[in-house]
């Protein structure tokens, strides 16, 4: 072979690598002399496709779990939820793959391998296997992606309401109806009342008010009720296992404010606790009343414990 043409290819080549799939290329490149234009064309194919079903994975897990969300809003609770993610994610991108078209020979296959709560609450990790094959020659590449719980809805109310009557969904909030008050009144706790036509998030947001002691302003904390912010906690369930009906778990979770209706007196010192793992349980704990907020007519009120006053670091 011609020397000089021999460095020009090989400095080509080099120059491809960045763009194509390595091991698999170099396999397939019989005459990078007479035909580059061909197979830039071919390796660009590959690369296109594989990073076109890495970016799709993320936007179908999230339309997923939002499915699988809004099943146990109305069927109940699935019992592994990881398990069930995973399923159904697998098996909606078998059915992308065998819709899509390759190059002859190509063939692209997704095993998804897990579905788990990342080490921030806000955030489900989903690790999968990307391989790549044509002919006998194989690509595989392990992937973590991470998605993001904002804009997912919180099935966790429902679950707990269930036996009673299913509370309203209107927009991002939930509106519990006499169904909250139900729940509690059942396990015999006095002030339940407070909670009838309480109003809690639908969707995830996380709460940008940080550190989490601003809340002890008062505004912070009447935006962030407002808002229906989600704030990371130790003791609430994270999102997956909320799909299982769970209040607490043994991951890093999430909670939120659950708010009683706005009332005309401020006569009611201490009732059970806003929060909503706490709420939910089956032991409950009381707090002491926050008016949060109040007008002519009415006082804007949340009940907070001990703990989670010092975390939201309000001192009234
Ligand atoms: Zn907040
Ligand atoms: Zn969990």
């Amino acid at each position: 072979m011609d020397e000089k043409g021999y460095i020009v290819s090989s400095l080509s080549f080099l120059l491809m690598i960045p763009a194509i799939l390595l091991v698999f290329i170099i396999f397939t490149v019989n005459n990078i002399g007479t035909e580059p234009s061909s197979i830039a064309i071919q390796s660009k194919n590959v690369f296109y496709e594989v990073n076109d079903l890495k970016n799709n994975i993320p936007r179908i897990s999230k339309k997923v779990i939002n499915e699988i969300s809004m099943q146990v809003i109305d069927r109940g609770a699935v019992n592994d939820s990881r398990e069930v993610v995973k399923e159904k994610l697998q098996l909606k991108i078998n059915q992308i793959l065998a819709k899509s078209e390759f190059n002859d020979g190509l063939r692209i296959n997704c095993t998804v391998l897990s579905v788990e709560t990342g080490d921030d609450p806000f955030i489900i990790q989903i690790n999968s296997t990307i391989h790549v094959s044509k002919n006998t020659v194989v690509h595989e590449e392990n992937i973590s992606q991470n998605i993001s719980i904002e804009g997912l809805p919180d099935c966790l109310p429902f679950i707990v309401c269930s036996e009673f009557g299913k509370p309203e969904i209107i927009e991002d909030k939930i509106y519990y109806n006499s169904y909250l008050f139900e729940f509690l009144n059942n396990k015999n706790i006095s002030n339940s009342e407070v909670y009838i036509n309480a109003t809690s998030p639908f969707l995830i947001k996380k709460c940008p008010y940080h550190p989490y002691t601003v809340h002890g302003n008062l505004l912070n904390l009447k935006n962030c009720i407002e808002n229906g912010y989600y704030h990371e906690s130790n003791d609430g369930a994270c999102y997956l296992c909320r799909l299982e009906g769970k209040n607490t778990c043994p991951h890093y979770g999430i909670e939120t404010f659950i708010i009683p209706q706005c009332m005309k007196n401020s006569t009611f010192i201490m009732a059970p606790c806003s929060i909503d793992h706490v709420l939910f349980n089956k032991t409950s704990f009381y707090g002491m009343g926050i008016d949060y907020y109040q007008n002519n007519l009415y006082y804007y009120k949340i009940f907070l414990d001990n703990g989670h006053r010092l975390k939201y670091g309000i001192n009234h």
